[in-house]
């Protein structure tokens, strides 16, 4: 089953895993669950397949309806002033 090559960063093993899959499009953060995901089994890198990448690029296009639109609230990062 696998159709992974091998971590490009480490040289791991990477397994399939369904996954959600956060992907910023058009300066919006969209969020797919349920993505095939191929996951290094030594440092926890994700990999998508061109196919997966490019069903998501569809969706996002507007050919497929989200199932729920989350909330997702933006902070401002402020350093310490101690
Ligand atoms: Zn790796």
């Amino acid at each position: 089953m696998s159709t992974y090559s091998d971590c490009f960063y480490c040289g791991g093993a990477v397994e399939e895993h369904n996954l959600p899959r956060e992907v910023r499009w058009q300066g919006e953060l969209f969020i797919f669950e349920n993505v095939p995901l191929g996951v290094c089994t030594q440092c926890g890198e994700k990999f998508l397949k061109p196919r997966v990448a490019k069903s998501l690029d569809r969706a996002l296009q507007g050919q497929q309806k989200p199932i729920r639109v989350l909330q997702v609230p933006v902070y401002q990062y402020e350093p310490d002033r101690m």
